[in-house]
């Protein structure tokens, strides 16, 4: 059976007590591998590591940093296939979208190797002519990387990117349930030739681990994408320390569909960016608010597309839409929500239930379910499902649907969808979230900044803005001596 080590200071190595997980396949409940569970002296080590890395890696120039990333990146392209298998087994998303999310972290690995050449300095006349001020930017120091189970590759490289390219170093703690495709992806890192202790990797229970990150203070700032509970316990950690830290956290996402629409193609992005990955996306749209005039419409359309969709277990059905969820948890969640919400007056319009058949016999699978009938009284419509599950609500007028959207702590991503140029301007103006997609429903690329507003976080990812995450500035005033200026 496969056993994923830890990697400290350049090294795979056992726990220093032998410790063990087991890493399950959720698509049929099979034990697939073991995974060693860093112990507080193996956490000690890595941080230890990272800290005798930094003052090397933060002095070689960006253009050799860069080298690195790139050939990090082709390393991951070629083995992109069979860590996109990995991630398959132990996450259970069909096999060609994990394949699609390593090639992504390949991509971010090439993009910061590139943007980290961009960090430029500004100078700043005084008011005295021999007087000079410059501003430089120089990396943090030694990082911790925290991050979840629903994109294991994806969310761990934008944060070695975007640390590894300012010239920090860093101990990262990928998710327990999925530690092996984010452990691959690191290897290909390693065997890119990082020099030891740039990059080091832990595993373990998050309240353990990630908390021993957190207080030591050789680490300099903590980037964590995950739950708000998690996320506003993390910045709790970090004030003693007064630690720099960035949160990508959970969503409630709203998406708009004004009566001036393509329908077609807001029902295509809307049961992409419902179920894609069975709704376990912070970015997952969790409520669709509908013009009157096309409700029905929109409805029947929306469910004949759902019902389209093929469920199957990732690694066998080859192509298909839909896989299982990750865990018996996310699941029992979902199930909760669409209890609560039909307890409450909700019609269940489509799902709500396991796929008929053996290969979903014993794997946590569900039916993409649409709720109508809905109002901000339910769970479904307010808290964060992170399973296959979307409320539809008629609206009638854009007011009414903006104030609706707006009607959540979170503040994540938001979608919508119009012909009309000046509704389209209110909804990017007046959703209160850091993204807002209009006519589509991807939210973030690599070049242009990404994070969450009120609940949903601090800092950003992605674009420059992931980089300087990662930096300090220092303001540095200079007096000529001898020039005549
Ligand atoms: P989680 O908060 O339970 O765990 C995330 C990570 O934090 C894991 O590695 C976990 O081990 C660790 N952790 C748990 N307790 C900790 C503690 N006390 N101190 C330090 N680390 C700790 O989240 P999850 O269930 O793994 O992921 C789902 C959540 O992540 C959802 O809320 C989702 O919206 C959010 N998410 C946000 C984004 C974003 O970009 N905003 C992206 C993906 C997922």
């Amino acid at each position: 059976m496969r056993e994923q080590r830890l990697l400290i200071d350049g090294e795979w190595v056992d726990a220093s007590d032998g410790g063990m997980c087991k890493v399950h396949n959720p698509a049929t409940g099979e034990v697939i591998a073991k995974a060693a569970l860093a112990t507080k002296e193996d956490i000690g080590r890595a941080i230890e590591a990272a800290g005798k890395a930094f003052p090397g890696w933060a002095r070689l120039s960006p253009t050799e940093r860069g080298a690195h990333l790139r050939a990090a990146s082709e390393k991951v392209i070629a083995r992109h296939k069979e860590i996109g298998a990995l991630m398959t087994e132990e996450q259970g998303k069909p096999l060609l979208e994990a394949q699609g999310e390593v090639k992504k972290a390949a991509l971010a690995l090439r993009y910061y190797a590139e943007e980290g050449e961009r960090v430029y300095g500004r100078i700043i006349a005084n008011a005295e002519r021999d007087i000079e001020s410059r501003v430089i930017y120089q990396p943090i120091g030694p990082t911790a990387a925290i991050t979840p189970w629903n994109y294991p590759v994806e969310l761990l490289a934008w944060k070695i990117c975007g640390a590894l390219a300012a010239g920090c170093t860093m101990v990262a703690k990928p998710p327990s349930l999925t530690p092996l495709s984010p452990f691959a992806f690191m290897e290909c890192m390693i065997d890119a030739g990082l020099p030891p202790g740039v990059l080091n990797a832990v595993n373990g229970p998050g309240s353990m681990v990630g908390r021993q990150l957190i207080e030591n203070p050789i680490i300099k700032k903590v980037a964590f994408t995950g739950s708000t509970e998690v996320g506003r316990s993390i910045a709790i950690d970090c004030a003693p320390h007064l630690k720099k830290f960035s949160l990508e956290l959970g969503g409630h996402c709203p998406m708009i569909v004004s009566r001036n629409c393509d329908i077609e193609a807001a029902v295509k992005g809307a049961t992409r960016r419902s179920f894609r990955n069975m709704g376990q996306i912070c970015i997952a749209i969790n409520r669709l608010y509908v013009a009157r005039e096309i409700h029905d419409t929109f409805l029947e359309k929306l469910v004949a597309e759902t019902q389209k969709l093929k469920i199957g277990n990732g690694l066998i059905s080859v192509p298909c839409d839909l896989g299982c969820m990750a865990s018996e948890e996310g699941l029992a969640k979902a199930k909760e929500h669409i209890a609560d919400a039909l307890s409450k007056g909700a019609t269940l319009t489509c799902g709500g239930k396991k796929p008929e058949g053996d290969e979903f016999e014993k794997g946590y699978f569900f039916e993409p379910t649409i709720l109508t009938g809905v109002n901000h009284k339910m769970k479904v419509m307010t808290e964060e499902t992170f399973g296959p599950v979307v409320g539809v609500m008629p609206f009638d007028d854009l007011d009414e649907a903006i104030a609706l959207a707006n009607d959540t702590p979170y503040g994540l991503a938001a979608y919508g969808f119009t012909d009309n140029l000046d509704e389209a301007d209110k909804l990017m103006r007046e959703i209160i979230a850091g993204n807002v997609a209009i006519n589509n429903v991807d939210a973030g690329v690599m070049n242009a900044p990404y994070g969450g507003w009120k609940e949903s976080g601090q800092g950003h990812e992605h674009g420059p803005e992931g980089l300087f995450e990662y930096l300090q500035t220092k303001h540095l005033r200079v007096r000529y001596l001898h020039s005549d200026r």
